[in-house]
């Protein structure tokens, strides 16, 4: 499994738990993060924003590909199949 989000705290370097995550708009988000060091306990607010994409969904790929091939007649799409079993 991939790396999960982990933050520290502010004040103590502990770990803290996400308490809520409110999703404000597409790629943006608020944090609510609190320490878990019961000494501390500090509570905190995160900016959480995407900033771009590194490489492209596979599913946006598909998704592409099946929207494009619906929009070809069935000569076109021999065609596409002719010239890929070619490649
Ligand atoms: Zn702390």
């Amino acid at each position: 499994m991939a790396n999960v989000l982990k933050v520290k705290c502010g004040v103590c370097g502990s770990r803290c738990f996400i308490r809520r995550s409110d999703f404000l708009s597409d790629g943006f988000a608020r944090i609510y993060i609190t320490c878990t060091n019961p000494q501390c306990c500090q509570s905190e607010v995160y900016n959480f924003e995407r900033s771009h994409v590194v490489k492209t969904s596979k599913l946006s790929k598909d998704r592409l590909l099946e929207d494009v091939i619906s929009l070809l007649s069935e000569q076109d799409k021999q065609q596409l199949k002719k010239m890929i079993e070619a490649v």
